[in-house]
């Protein structure tokens, strides 16, 4: 079933309250996500009773194909795509149209208020955004499929690792792998950090670090499903220990998973996202690494990797059933290296479901 008419009539029950003529699309995301259109260049116009997708002729057979369903306003050749906006919503006779003020950019919105000078422009909160925490049946099933692939990308890593390879020599082959088992492509680049390169939490992979030049090695890596307008993301990190166990990297190991598990326990329909982050953190803090783990601990992940809702120390975000989020916590000691260990979960009407599968226990994490 067609899930875009059905989601463009919840953002028409959401915007109400806003009072606009009309509200404006212009996150590629966001128009994606409402109209199932893969193409860019292009913004959708909701009102009350109509909606038009402002596009180009280059997309004519495209937009026949993915969304026949809608009224199109195509601009024509040379016209910019805030033109054929402006176009659009004078056809439309808006008075007042609501904005996506977290993506608009200003030199847009400066454009269009000077061709539109009559017009009356709101910035709206972030609607389409709200709407896309709360999964669906096809996107859940995409996700899955992420996650799937992920897992099975990983596996394949592991088993042709060498200590000779250098950490961009793992990432490129990691995205390969994704590739090559249904990904279309690296849900973003995979971080692999050798050792101390694992206290940056967002460590570029280098030629020059080998695999074998510490002891224990960080991934974190995800796949875009491949399935025709589904890019739907998956996100994980796991640990590789290709050399000795010190006691060091158990204790710190040990104390990241045991917060996960406690944070994975607290997830269900009501709690918060800073109540969720709370079980994670005190836990690190009784053990003693408390400014060690200086990110959130997790956050919504779909059509884009991060979305909402968000877990960190001020969450207010209300947990729903349909969320799906990472638990990330990680412990970052600098000169030594780090520790993180990334799951995706799914909030259910009664608690949570773990939607990764791929081990983590001290003694799986031997290579
Ligand atoms: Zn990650
Ligand atoms: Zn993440």
């Amino acid at each position: 079933m067609d899930r875009a008419p059905i989601r463009r009539e919840k953002l028409r029950k959401s915007i109400k309250a806003d009072k606009v003529d009309a509200y404006l699309i212009t996150s590629e995301v966001n128009v994606s996500y409402l109209t199932g259109f893969t193409g860019d260049s292009s913004a959708l116009i909701v009102t009350p009773t109509r909606e038009i997708l402002a596009s180009d002729g280059r997309y004519t057979t495209q937009l026949a194909q993915e969304c026949a369903e809608l009224e199109l306003h195509i601009r024509s050749v040379g016209r910019q795509p805030h033109h054929g906006i402006a176009d659009a919503l004078t056809k439309m006779q808006i008075k007042t149209v609501g904005f996506e003020a977290h993506v608009l950019s200003v030199a847009t919105l400066n454009t269009l208020k000077e061709l539109l000078p009559t017009v009356e422009f709101a910035p709206i909160p972030a609607r389409v955004e709200a709407l896309r925490m709360i999964k669906d049946k096809v996107e859940l099933r995409a996700i899955r499929r992420s996650i799937a692939i992920a897992e099975r990308a990983f596996t394949m890593l592991k088993a042709g690792l060498s200590l000779e390879d250098s950490e961009k020599d793992a990432a490129d082959a990691l995205e390969g792998y994704l590739r090559r088992c249904g990904a279309v492509s690296a849900a973003f680049s995979p971080i692999v950090a050798v050792g101390p390169r694992a206290a940056l939490p967002h460590a570029q992979p280098t030629a020059h670090a080998r695999i074998g030049d510490d002891d224990f090695v960080l991934v974190d890596w995800g796949a875009t499903d491949g399935v025709a307008g589904q890019p739907y993301k998956s996100d994980l990190t796991r640990m590789i220990v290709t050399g000795k166990v010190t006691s060091k990297f158990e204790q710190i190991y040990q104390t990241v998973l045991k917060a996960q598990m406690r944070a994975i326990d607290a997830i269900r329909p009501g709690v918060s996202g800073r109540e969720v982050d709370s079980q994670a953190r005190s836990l690190i803090e009784e053990a003693g690494f408390g400014r060690f783990f200086e990110h959130g601990l997790g956050h919504g992940f779909g059509l884009e990797i991060h979305e909402s809702p968000r877990f960190h120390r001020e969450s207010e975000i209300t947990l729903q059933a349909g969320m799906v989020v990472t638990v990330e916590p990680g412990i970052y000691l600098p000169g030594w290296g780090g520790v993180r260990i990334e799951d995706d979960i799914l909030v259910t009407p009664t608690g949570c479901e773990v939607l990764t599968s791929l081990p983590k226990t001290m003694e799986s994490v031997r290579n």
